[in-house]
C-alpha cells in the first residue's frame, strides 16, 4: 500500500508538462517552479511515509503546496513590523528608524555614481570619509573623525592600532557583555591587545591604575557600563583623572560610549549623561560608540578623537575590513546633518522624536488610534512605561501610554501571537496577562493596520 502510493507520485517532469501546472505557474521562475514542486512532493511522501496520509495526492493538492512553497520563497524574508514594545532602540528590531528626509540622501546618492572616493575639485582620487568627517569633528569637537561598520569593529581598530601586542588597562567593573555577542575581553583579544584587570567588580581607584600602567601599555580603557548600573558601595574613577594620567604617562585614554549621545537628553525625563562634546572637552583621547543607537543613525562604528591616534587608524590595514558602504555614509551624513537645529533632530531622527514625545503626546496619540477602532470600547488605554533600549539607560523608565487588548477567546500569550502572525506582524508585551501595545514606539502609519488587527482580534 504505501509502496504503491510512492510509486504513484508523479515525477517533475510529467507535472511540468500539464496544463494546468503550466498555466498556475507560468509567471514564476522556472528555477524556483521546479524547487516548489520538488519540496511539494517530498511533504507528500513524507506523509505517506509517516502515514499520516493513505490516498494519493491529485495534481490540484499538489499544485496548491507547491504555490504555497513558491509564494514563501518569492516574499522577501527582511520585512517591516509594527514595533508595540515600547522599546525604541530595539537590536531584535533593528533599532533607530530612517526617516523620509535621510533616505531621500541614501536613495538618490544610491541610484547615481557619486563623488565617494574622488576629490571632484582636484579630479584625483579622495577618501570616503572625508563626507563625515567635518560633520562629526564640528559636531564633537575632535581633531579628527572615522566612521566604520558598528561600535564593536570601532573599538576592536582602536585597540588594535593603540595596543596591538601591548597592554590596555581596564577596570574589572568594566568588562562587560553587551547583546550577547560583544563582550570587551574578547573583543581585546582578537585586536591582538592583551588585557590588563584592574580594581574590583566595585571600586576602581586611580592607584589601581597607576599601578598597572608602564612601558608595555598602549591604552588605558574606559568602557561605559551602559546595559547595567553597578549600586550601592561602588567607585570609578572620574574622567578627568584618568586623562590627567595619561598625559603624565602619555598613554591615550579611549573611551567606548557605547551608546553615544550628541544632544543633552535630560529634558525628556532621562538621567543627564555627558555628550560626546562634553566628553572630548574633558580630554579623552579617542572615543568610540555606535551610529544606530541613540544617534538615530544607520549602523556605524563611530571613532572620534586626536588626530595623530585617528590618523593611524586611518592607515591600519584593519580599516580596510571595517569600512562603511555609501549607502552608511550617507544615512550618517543626512543624520548628522540635523543636529545643528534641534528643532530638525525631532523631526528628521525617529529614535529623538520617540525620546522626547511627551506624556501628554503619547496619550493623545493613544485616543487618536483608539477612536479609529470598530469598537473603541474592546480596548483601554493604560498608562505604562516606555525604554530607550539599545543597551542604553538601563533604570531609567519614560512614562507612556498603552492599549490594552484582552478577549475572552484568546489568552494574553495567543493574542500576542496572532498581533505577531499579522501580515505585518505586530509586536506587543504582555503584562499580567493582558496585551499592551505601547503607543510611543508606533508611528503613525502603524495605525491603520493595528486597528484593522485589533477589530478582527480583539472582540
Ligand atoms: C552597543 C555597544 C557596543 C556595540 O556596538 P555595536 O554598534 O552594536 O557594534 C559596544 N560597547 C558598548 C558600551 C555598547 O553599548
Amino acid at each position: 500500500m504505501k509502496q504503491s502510493l510512492l510509486r504513484n507520485l508523479p515525477k517533475i517532469d510529467e507535472l511540468l508538462r500539464m496544463d494546468v501546472v503550466v498555466k498556475s505557474l507560468e509567471d514564476h521562475p522556472r528555477r524556483l517552479v521546479v524547487e516548489s514542486l520538488r519540496q511539494a512532493i517530498e511533504r507528500f511522501r513524507l506523509e505517506i511515509l509517516e502515514e499520516t496520509r493513505t490516498v494519493s495526492p491529485t495534481v490540484e493538492e499538489i499544485l496548491g503546496v507547491s504555490l504555497e512553497i513558491l509564494g514563501a520563497s518569492l516574499a522577501y524574508s527582511l520585512r517591516p513590523v509594527i514595533n508595540g514594545s515600547g522599546i525604541i532602540i530595539h537590536t531584535n528590531l533593528g533599532r533607530s528608524l530612517l526617516s523620509e528626509s535621510v533616505m531621500d540622501h541614501v536613495r538618490n546618492v544610491s541610484t547615481h555614481y557619486t563623488n565617494l572616493e574622488f576629490d571632484i575639485e582636484k579630479g584625483a582620487r579622495g577618501l570616503r570619509y572625508t563626507h563625515v568627517e567635518s560633520l562629526l569633528t564640528r559636531l564633537t569637537g575632535a581633531e579628527s573623525a572615522l566612521v566604520v561598520n558598528n561600535n564593536a569593529a570601532a573599538v576592536m581598530l582602536s585597540l588594535s592600532t593603540l595596543a596591538y601586542d601591548r597592554e590596555i588597562v581596564v577596570s574589572r567593573g568594566e568588562l562587560v557583555e553587551i547583546g550577547g555577542s560583544f563582550r570587551i575581553p574578547e573583543v581585546m583579544k582578537i585586536s591582538g591587545a592583551r588585557l590588563v584587570e584592574v580594581g574590583t567588580t566595585n571600586k576602581t581607584h586611580l592607584k589601581d591604575y597607576k599601578g598597572a600602567v608602564g612601558e608595555s601599555t598602549g591604552a588605558i580603557l574606559k568602557v561605559h557600563t551602559s546595559n547595567y548600573k553597578i549600586v550601592g558601595f561602588t567607585q570609578e574613577v572620574p574622567i578627568e583623572e584618568l586623562v590627567t594620567l595619561g598625559r603624565e604617562k602619555d598613554i591615550p585614554v579611549v573611551y567606548d560610549l557605547g551608546s553615544g549621545t550628541l544632544g543633552d537628553l535630560s529634558s525628556s525625563g532621562l538621567s543627564p549623561e555627558p555628550t560626546v562634546l562634553e566628553q572630548i572637552g574633558a580630554g579623552i583621547d579617542v572615543i568610540t560608540f555606535s551610529g544606530d543607537k541613540l544617534l538615530g543613525g544607520p549602523q556605524a562604528g563611530i571613532i572620534v578623537g586626536r588626530r595623530e591616534y585617528v590618523d593611524a587608524m586611518k592607515r591600519n590595514q584593519l580599516t580596510r575590513a571595517l569600512r562603511v558602504d555609501k549607502m552608511t555614509i550617507a544615512a550618517l551624513e543626512a543624520t548628522l546633518m540635523h543636529y545643528f537645529d534641534e528643532d530638525r533632530v525631532i523631526s528628521g531622527i525617529p529614535t529623538q522624536r520617540m525620546i522626547f514625545m511627551t506624556e501628554d503626546e503619547v496619550r493623545r496619540r493613544a485616543e487618536t488610534l483608539k477612536s479609529r477602532l470598530a469598537d473603541p470600547e474592546s480596548v483601554r488605554i493604560d498608562a505604562c512605561t516606555s525604554q530607550v533600549g539599545g543597551g542604553t539607560y538601563p533604570l531609567d523608565r519614560l512614562p507612556s501610554a498603552c492599549l490594552v487588548l484582552r478577549t475572552e477567546k484568546l489568552k494574553a500569550q495567543a493574542l500576542s501571537e496572532a498581533l505577531r502572525g499579522w501580515p505585518t506582524p505586530i509586536i506587543s508585551r504582555i503584562v499580567d496577562d493582558e496585551v499592551l501595545l505601547d503607543v510611543r514606539t508606533l508611528l503613525d502609519e502603524d495605525f491603520a493596520t493595528v486597528a484593522e488587527a485589533i477589530d478582527a482580534l480583539v472582540r
